[in-house]
């Protein structure tokens, strides 16, 4: 067989060598142990945790060591395609603080090595494709979809693993004179990899093949055997495909993608020999896994099933980027809690990010964890940065919020109660969370959450009253105080807690249920901060207001 002929027959629209895209996309001049990483997502419009997880990786290997990280839009599989996804895929990362260096951006392409969407690439692809039909290393393949079921029926009733390879990579055997038949004919074909790789050997006989993955050690496989398809019959070609030509293009040092990849490793491996490239290092990342709240089981996130695996979530609900970015490290990381407790204001991109340092197992997802990660995160937030992110996520989402933002102080002293003692409060964890949580600050917000005491319900007027008629907003916090044990005490209720419970016949209940009725009319919840405080925030005009509705 003339190789060379057969693949001028099969690509004559392409002229390009492989040799003329190698010149065309030099090595990278970077500096030593620089290295290139890519995020590849499919433009499906749904940008989810893994995402994230996976660009974290990239990211910080590519900046911590002086490379490049750019961004490319594998769309091979054009029927999941959304409109606008490169938009969100962008704008979502930037808010958690992940940047492109290069690639496909909302105004183009930035870089030398483009074009960065794949669908852009078919000449590229069919170009190589050409080359190793010219080396005898692929070939046609016009098995039908009836013939390739037959053979997987027959190879399940043989026990044997499905696939073309082997005695069934029959189109293998065409001679030049029946290609050009079918071709003639018109009967649609793929290019297939012919592998070298033989399963039907004694078992010691089969080739096995190393790789050393950057986060799981040495892997050691047995060579592939597969005729995996390269170009469909559309000539857009398979991710394998795709992955091995751009990252090799692109000049890839790490490729790191999950798990799920692991299986056809084997296939990069032959296609990138086939090619005489040379391995880009893999780092396959563990699988984001979470307690399943029925089972106790650990499992895989969904999509269906668990919201929080997309982006959307974390942004709808305004949790910091700061603190999305300090939970994931520690999950990536398995050292980066030690860190961080040696290190507590240090800059987050002062941690040395290691990919041996990640785990290989599932990588348990807990969205409590985070809360508490957040709740720290926000704690190092000044009350006027508080401020401007809040404000920044009402913009966004719910701009009905805009009047809790008129007047800055006030906001900022809300936001920033008890934060400020020797064990502060820790009160926010996410913006919606913070809104609902200070609501009662803004008349127009205020709900009775929770009923009054029970203990008070008959003298609850007598109670609000004598405290209406006593207040002063000028009180330090001790004499407020002295005030209400003079009603707990007038009124019949214990001023010691414990008297009240030794004696409780003796008394009405005591000064905890006066003062918590104090609170339920001026909050409408019987958990709150300090109540002198929130008063002297409130304002005495706020503060009255609110004890008369009750009279
Ligand atoms: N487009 C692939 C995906 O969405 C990317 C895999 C890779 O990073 O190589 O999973």
């Amino acid at each position: 067989m003339d190789y060379k002929n057969l693949a001028e027959l099969l690509f004559p629209h392409i002229t390009k060598t492989p040799e003329e895209y190698e010149a065309a996309f030099p090595q990278r001049d970077l500096p030593e142990g620089a290295k290139v990483t890519r995020l590849g997502p499919s433009p499906t419009g749904f940008i989810h945790l893994g995402n994230l997880y996976s660009a974290f990786v990239d990211e910080r290997l590519a900046h911590q060591s002086g490379g490049t990280f750019y961004l490319r839009i594998e769309d091979t599989d054009d029927k999941r395609y959304v409109e606008g996804a490169v938009e969100i895929i962008i704008n979502s990362l930037r808010f958690f603080g992940i940047n492109f260096d290069e690639g496909a951006t909302m105004e183009g392409d930035m870089g030398a090595y483009g074009d960065y969407t794949q669908s852009n690439r078919g000449p590229i692809y069919q170009c190589f494709a050409k080359g190793l039909v010219a080396e005898g290393k692929a070939y046609p393949c016009f098995l039908t979809a009836d013939e390739i079921n037959a053979i997987r029926e027959e190879q399940e009733a043989n026990k044997q693993t499905p696939g073309i390879y082997g005695k069934y990579a029959v189109s293998r055997n065409l001679t030049m004179e029946e290609i050009e038949a079918k071709l003639a004919e018109g009967i649609p074909y793929v290019i297939r990899l012919k592998s070298d790789g033989d399963m039907s050997l004694p078992e010691d006989q089969i080739r096995r093949v190393q790789v050393e993955d950057a986060i799981r050690g040495r892997l050691d496989f047995p060579a592939n055997d597969q005729d995996t398809v390269i170009l469909k019959a559309t000539g857009i070609p398979t991710y394998h495909f795709a992955h091995v030509v751009d990252d090799h293009l692109m000049r890839t040092t790490h490729v790191v993608r999950g798990a799920e990849w692991l299986p056809s490793l084997p296939i990069h491996v032959e296609l990138f020999e086939k090619l005489g490239w040379e391995l880009p290092i893999y780092c396959h990342t563990a699988q984001l896994m979470k307690m399943d709240e029925e089972t106790g089981n650990k499992r895989k996130l969904s999509k269906r099933h668990d919201p929080e695996l997309s982006l959307d979530y974390y942004r709808n609900l305004g949790y910091h980027p700061a603190a999305v970015r300090e939970y994931l490290l520690t999950i990536l990381n398995s050292n980066f809690e030690e860190w961080r407790m040696a290190n507590p204001d240090a800059d987050i991109d002062e941690f040395q990010f290691t990919t041996e340092k990640m785990s290989t197992g599932g990588a348990l997802f807990d969205l409590n964890k985070l809360n508490d990660i957040s709740k720290d995160v926000l704690l190092k937030l000044s009350a006027a940065e508080l401020f401007d992110f809040l404000k920044g996520w009402a913009d966004e989402f719910k701009p009905e919020l805009a009047h809790l933002f008129e007047d800055r102080k006030y906001l900022e002293k809300i936001l920033d109660i008890g934060r400020h003692e020797a064990k502060p409060r820790k009160d926010h964890i996410y913006a919606q969370q913070m809104v609902e949580n200070i609501s009662y600050f803004f008349d127009d917000m205020f709900k009775m959450e929770d009923e009054f005491p029970a203990e008070t319900a008959e003298d609850l007027p007598a109670i609000l009253k004598a405290y209406l008629d006593s207040y002063d907003h000028a009180d330090d916090q001790s004499g407020w105080f002295e005030k209400i044990r003079q009603i707990t005490e007038t009124m019949g209720y214990a001023v010691k807690p414990k008297d009240f419970k030794k004696n409780p016949d003796q008394f009405k209940g005591h000064v905890g249920h006066v003062s918590t009725a104090i609170r339920v009319a001026l909050m409408g919840r019987q958990q709150s901060p300090d109540v002198w405080e929130i008063q002297q925030i409130l304002g005495e005009e706020r503060t009255r207001e609110r004890i008369s509705k009750f009279l």
